[in-house]
This record gives structure tokens, sequence and C-alpha cells, in this order.
């Protein structure tokens, strides 16, 4: 077995404890073995098994999850372009979008719907050491109703791109079944508009609670989870009703929805997205026009968002990062910028920031006793920082400033020196 020493790190351990100087973190094959000062080698070890880094200062933090993923999207302007790429290619975007994440820092992902097998495909390969990706929740194709925000075809032209379409209960229940019998961990449902897509609003509510508590019942049934697209408030309300165990979006919800995410706080998520809306108003004008990026509502839905994710975070619930990466304007790669926005924008400390992306990812993963946290028993998903996250929140998303991500303890990124010790003591 190798070993790695971490030495004279800042260390941010993902719990949200204030942050330590002079933290040295000992890595044995894939686990975290000891955190603490002036740590030595064990003497079991010749010194050539033995790689030491000194950090000189550098942070030390644990490697991040992205909630809201999409590996499958690449490049795409409209809905079409997804619907449209043939699924050869589609898959080979996955590949380089997946290395990507993981290069990015985020070690884990909640995906929020691909294509086909293209996720199971992925977190199968990826699992068996095969491409070099993230730890995977992998979802399928989206499931949704005729004439919801993925419906983007004339009715002559039936496509089978990124959704599923089912209308009815036991046409839910029919598609989740096949969906989760392809291997899925989790399966998206499209409940609410979307004020981007023509002939939906985002308050709008395209499903029906019958509909939404059947996609449950059979997630449950199976031990998987339901991810939701739910802008509106009574989309929200349908699906915490229902018994949703991820929300994304929640960003219309009035008083009665805000109530009912806090009191069912313990096992949903919110994952806002907000880095979507952020680069569709700053770069969706040059794509749709500022005629279609106005009609979206989009500026006055981040407003209300930001409100609504500033009310649940002091309420206590987990908003998540993961910002619907995978459009033209919002490219793999950025996803650390949702972290920025939930310090500049929802008011989080960068603590919190932070912690929404560690500990509270490892419970999203349901990873919570292995990953989200550097502490003693802990798999080795770690990050090297080249400064301090805590005074400059934005520097995660510079990728050259990550001098060392580890992944289950091997190494996926290390910018700096190894030194070998003469002698183990
Ligand atoms: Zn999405």
């Amino acid at each position: 077995m190798k070993a790695k020493l971490l030495r004279n790190g800042l260390l941010i351990d993902g719990t949200g404890n204030e942050a330590k100087h002079g933290i040295d973190v000992l890595i044995e094959g894939n686990k975290i073995t000891a955190v603490g000062t002036n740590l030595s080698v064990p003497a079991s070890y010749s010194p050539n098994q033995v790689d030491i880094i000194e950090l000189n200062g550098r942070t030390i933090m644990p490697g991040m999850t992205e909630a809201h993923t999409h590996l499958a999207w690449q490049d795409a302007i409209y809905i079409q372009d997804i619907d449209f790429k043939p699924i050869e290619e589609t898959m080979i975007g996955s590949i380089k979008n997946a290395e990507t994440m993981l290069k990015s820092g985020f070690t884990s992902c909640v995906s929020a719907a691909a294509r086909g097998r293209v996720d199971i495909a992925l977190r199968d390969a990826i699992n068996r050491g095969q491409i070099l990706g993230p730890r995977m929740i992998a979802n399928g194709a989206e499931v949704s109703a005729t004439g919801s925000i993925v419906d983007v075809h004339p009715n002559h032209v039936r496509v089978h791109g990124l959704s599923f379409f089912a209308d009815g209960e036991d046409e839910v229940r029919r598609v989740v079944r096949s969906i989760f019998k392809e291997g899925a961990d989790l399966v998206k449902l499209n409940v609410s508009g979307d004020g981007l897509v023509p002939h939906t609003e985002s308050e709008s509510t395209l499903y029906t609670y019958k509909e939404v508590r059947a996609a449950v019942e059979e997630a449950h049934a199976r031990g998987k989870r339901i991810y939701v697209h739910a802008r509106s408030s009574e989309s929200v309300k349908i699906s915490v009703q229902a018994g949703v165990d991820i929300i994304g979006h929640a960003d219309y919800i009035d008083d009665e929805a805000f109530d009912m995410l806090v009191e069912n706080k313990d096992r949903l998520f919110v994952v806002p997205t907000l880095n979507y809306l952020v680069a569709t108003l700053e770069h969706g004008p040059a794509y749709f026009g500022q005629e279609a990026i106005d009609a979206s509502g989009y500026a006055e839905g981040l407003e209300i968002a930001i409100r609504n994710m500033n009310r649940l975070y002091k309420a206590g619930v987990r908003v998540l990062p993961g910002g619907d990466f995978g459009f033209k304007w919002c490219p793999h790669g950025g996803y650390a910028r949702d972290l920025e926005h939930f310090v500049e924008l929802v008011g989080m400390t960068s603590m919190d920031a932070i912690v929404s992306a560690t500990k509270y990812g490892s419970q999203i993963m349901q990873m919570e006793d292995q990953i989200g946290t550097i502490e003693v028993g802990k798999l080795a998903d770690v990050l090297v920082v080249d400064g301090n996250p805590l005074d400059n929140i934005a520097i995660l998303q510079d990728h050259s400033k990550l001098n060392v991500i580890l992944k289950d303890g091997e190494y996926i990124v290390r910018t700096l020196e190894v030194s070998r010790q003469e002698k183990a003591v």
C-alpha cells in the first residue's frame, strides 16, 4: 500500500468547523488515516512508498459535489440540439465532460438527467476505473408530460431524445419503471414549466400530484429517488407532498411552499441552479435575442430565487450547488461559480457555501459516512487549493489553483513536488 502525507496546510474540513493552520493529513491507500499537527510517516512504510507534499499553508479541503449535472448536455443552445445529437457523439462528449468535472475539483455528482443509458454506462465505467470521472448518481432520460418544457417539437414529429413522455399515472409508472430497469439511481420529472420555453411559463405546473406520486411510489419501492424540475410554487408543493427527494430550482415558492420545505428539511435537498439563470441573463441575448430573454422572466425570477434561497438557507434547508452546466453559455468546467453565487447573491458565508458543496454533497450522494469531510476513516477525495477560498470563494473556479485533486486516494491532478523521506520514523 502507498501513503501520502500532505504537510502544513490550512484545513477546511467540510464540517463547518473553523479552519485550522499547520495541519497535516495522512492518506493510506484510499483512506484518510490521520489528521493533525507534525504527523510522521508510519514506520511500516519504506521511504519510497510515501509521497510527502509540502503545502506551505495551501488549503486542504474535501472534493466537492455538483448536484444538478447533465454530462450528456454539450454546448447546446436549444433543447432540440440535445435531442438531435446522435447518441454516439453524446456518449463521447459525456466521457470528456466527466473528466472535466473531476479535474474541476468535483469528485462527486448527482445527475439531473441524461439521455438513454449514457449516465449509467458512464457511472459503471468510472467505477470500473476505465475512464476518469466523479462518483456519480446516474439518471436516465427526463420524464415529462405532453406540452412540457422539453416537448419542443411539432406534434407531427416525435423524437426519442432527452425525454420520455408520459401522461397519466399509468404511463408515468411504466416509464419510470423502464428507466430503473436499465440501472438508473434516480429519475427526473419535469413538474413545472420554464420561462425560456415559449409554450410554458416558470410559474405553471404541468404534472398533477397523482402523476408525481406515482413516480415517487415506483422509485421508493426500489429504494431509488426522484428529482424534479420545479420552479412554480404549486409544483414544489405537489412534489414535497408526493415525497420527492430532490427539488431542482424552487424559485417561485410562496410562504406555504417555504414552510413545507422547512418542515421536510431533514429529508429534502434544494438545488436552485442559480448559475443557469445568471449565465442565461448574461449571454442569452446573443443566442435568443433580448426580447426572448425579457419574455423568459428570468431577470425577475433570479431576484425572487435569490430571496427565497436566502430564507431557505437561514431556515436550515440544505441548498446545494449545481448549475445546469452544458449549455453553450454555461459550459462544463465552470461548476464552482455556483458557490460564488451562494456567497455573493444568496448571502451564505464562504464556509457555509463550502459545507453545502462538501458535507451536504456527501448527504445527497448518500455517502455521508464515506466522503464530504476530511476526517479519519473517510475516503480520500481531497483538494489542495493554492489560496484560501474563505477569503475568495471564486478561487475554486480557477483550475490552475487546484494543485492536487485526489479521488479515492489516487492523483487526478498534482502540480506540487513530491519528496521522499530518507528513512521512516
Ligand atoms: Zn437541468
